[in-house]
């Protein structure tokens, strides 16, 4: 069964002669446990489409289907409720709070789950932990390097263990290293069990996702040529070769002027 089904999505923003058709009728499904990767040029429609992926952004017609909910077919409150249990988000800024420690930055998305202190605390300690930053739980922000800062951005994202986890360049502001580091990451909480959807400008991210979905002016379509591109990356090193098929290519939103 498919986990996640958009059903004919669109999105457009404005009206009359300015309207622009940022994500044009897509269709797909993912599977519980697939990595994907959106790529796509500036303005394809990829933050439109994470940002409905992510109960955030209503579309103007089609259906998102999680796990057997129609989500905007839900009430506001409800559907807040959906994006706290089901959905993990981390952004190219980590969007730490300067003066909370690490831990007090993880513990953030538990603010209204009942439960008592203490185990909030284990919760964010345990989460800490699954990105290697259990020793680091008391510093402040400024006391740790800014791969570290997404490394506690990923742990405030799945504190509260979402099955699904939504990234927008997670990486954009990290070196190469810090970047390959964070990837492994992702990749392991991937083979945990959590369907990861990622948004990357990188072939170097985008070579751990399983399957791409390319946007391109806010259609997704089929590119086998992208099978080449990350297996060049690659270079041997890793050898995720998506079969023909799976690959999806998204393209810049459409203009509709008149
Ligand atoms: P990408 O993430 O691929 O850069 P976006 O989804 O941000 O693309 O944008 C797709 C198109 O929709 C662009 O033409 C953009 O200018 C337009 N767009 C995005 N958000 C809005 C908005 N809130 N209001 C009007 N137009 C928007």
């Amino acid at each position: 069964m498919s986990y996640i089904i958009a059903e004919h999505l669109s999105k457009q923003y404005g009206n009359g002669s300015a309207t622009v058709t940022a994500v044009d009728d897509i269709c797909f499904q993912i599977k519980e446990g697939e990595f994907i990767g959106i790529m796509g040029e500036s303005g394809a429609g990829k933050s439109t489409l994470l940002g409905m992926m992510g109960a955030m952004n209503a579309p103007t017609s089609g259906r998102l289907i999680v796990d057997d909910i129609d989500v905007y077919g839900l009430r506001q409150e409800q559907r807040a409720d959906f994006r706290r249990e089901f959905l993990g988000f981390i952004f190219q800024s980590f969007h730490l709070v300067p003066y909370l420690t690490v831990i007090e930055n993880v513990m953030l998305p538990l603010a209204v789950v009942k439960a008592k202190n203490k185990e909030k605390r284990t919760m964010a300690q345990e989460a800490l932990r699954q990105v290697g930053l259990g020793e680091k739980a008391n510093r402040l922000p400024n006391q740790i390097s800014g791969g570290e800062s997404e490394r506690v951005a990923i742990a405030r994202a799945i504190v509260n263990e979402p099955p699904v986890l939504l990234a927008d360049e997670p990486t954009g502001n990290l070196d190469t290293k810090t970047t390959r580091e964070i990837m492994e990451l992702l990749l392991q909480l991937n083979r945990d069990g959590m369907t990861i959807i990622m948004v990357t400008h990188s072939l170097d991210c985008a070579g751990y996702a399983r399957r791409i979905m390319k946007v391109s002016d806010g259609k997704l379509h089929e590119d086998h040529s992208n099978i080449r591109r990350i297996e060049t990356w690659q270079k041997g090193e890793r050898k995720i070769v998506p079969p023909p098929g799976q690959i999806q290519v998204l393209a810049a939103g459409s203009l509709h002027t008149g």
